[in-house]
């Protein structure tokens, strides 16, 4: 229809052009110009949520290792639009998790140990906080205590990434909406004797751990929530942690309803990490097949609700893990060539609507910028 009402335009202006060389006529009506509108397909598309998902240490080789020992298939592989990000520090190639997750945090490159702080120790506001300003829900579930540095940066901020007593009183500056993980001792046996736990509660947090009743028993009954898998770090998958998939499907239907703006929601797979500081291939591949498991609940949620961006990355690559000559997919031949972190590039794989500003090679502060620029905000 368009391309008619065009053809005939330019028909009417050529014919009045040849009859005006000789002859006066008068002029043509103004002609409406032709407006062309973005077909459906090419309207960029903004997620209502945001899922991050985080493998702590999680690089190629990680992955590589545990689609080999998992029948060759992770659900990583549903997503289309994979980019790589640099992971350096401020001060160092070799960034810790502090630094890392405060760049995915804040947007900005900061120096090892630095919990939402710059380079010049001074507090960044984190999306989370974001988030929680523009009204949306929040969320945080981790396998390390829940005060350990990848969640700890999207929350608190503090100079040195140790200070867990103090990251745990951060938690109460906010408004977060649910977290779950470990490190229970540092909320209720404390230096300052503070009970956090009580503090949360009185603030209208409903308030449980692993004391009390297991994770999978347990209803949210409507208010924030908080749950303390374990009194420090929870155990590794292969000696019955069994929470990380469940965790993650119970927070988004906790988070789902929660505000009509959407929500953020942060959940770290945290010991693929400490596998590779032990140079312990089988805990690596554990830990990473947890992980997939819990993004394929994630996955399940988002294909059915079209308005959340899902993003798996990792904070950096541990062990400078490799997979050798004689390997086969149920007996791989590792090695390590270090017992703490590389400065590999490291994948990101996105899902949803907004998920190909992910592609390309860029810095891990543009994974910020991306996901800020993703909810629209300005
Ligand atoms: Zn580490």
């Amino acid at each position: 229809m368009k391309k008619l009402l065009f053809a005939c335009t330019i028909f009417v202006l050529v014919s009045c052009k040849t009859l005006n060389s000789g002859t006066t006529l008068t002029p043509p009506p103004p002609t409406t110009p032709v407006v062309v509108e973005p077909s459906p397909q090419e309207t960029p598309l903004r997620p209502k949520n945001i899922i991050l998902m985080i493998g702590d240490g999680m690089g190629l080789t990680q992955i590589s290792a545990g689609l080999y020992s998992n029948g060759m298939k992770l659900a990583l592989e549903k997503f289309k639009h994979i980019g790589l990000h640099k992971c350096y520090a401020d001060n160092d190639l070799i960034t810790d998790s502090a630094a890392a997750a405060t760049s995915f945090a804040c947007g900005i490159k900061t120096y090892n140990g630095a919990i939402g702080l710059d380079a010049q120790e001074k507090p960044v506001k984190t999306i989370l906080e974001y988030a929680e300003m523009k009204g949306l829900a929040t969320g945080l579930v981790a396998t390390s205590t829940i005060v350990h540095a990848t969640p700890a940066s999207f929350i608190a901020h503090q100079k040195v990434r140790s200070m867990y007593e103090e990251i745990a009183a951060d938690f109460l500056n906010t408004e977060v909406d649910l977290f779950i993980g470990g490190g229970k001792k540092y909320f209720d046996r404390r230096v300052d004797k503070r009970n956090l736990l009580k503090e949360l509660e009185e603030k209208g947090y409903q308030v449980a751990s692993f004391l009390d009743e297991d994770l999978k028993e347990i209803q949210p009954n409507g208010k924030n929530f908080a749950y303390l898998t374990a009194d420090s770090d929870p155990l590794p998958v292969a000696q019955g942690r069994d929470y990380l998939p469940h965790a993650s499907k119970l927070s988004i239907d906790f988070l789902k309803d929660r505000s009509k703006e959407g929500f953020f929601l942060m959940i770290e797979g945290s010991q693929i990490d400490w596998g590779g500081h032990a140079n312990d291939a089988n805990y690596i591949i554990t830990e990473m097949i947890d992980f997939d498991n819990s993004i394929a609940e994630v996955l399940k949620f988002a294909e059915e609700d079209g308005e959340t961006l899902v993003i798996v990355t990792a904070d950096h690559e541990t062990g400078g893990f490799a997979i050798q000559k004689g390997s086969k997919p149920d007996s791989l031949v590792t090695a390590f060539t270090s017992d703490y972190h590389t400065a590999d590039l490291i994948p990101v794989f996105a899902y949803g609507p907004g998920a190909e500003a992910f592609m390309g090679i860029y810095e891990n502060t543009a994974i910020f910028d991306k996901m800020f620029a993703a909810f629209g905000w300005k």
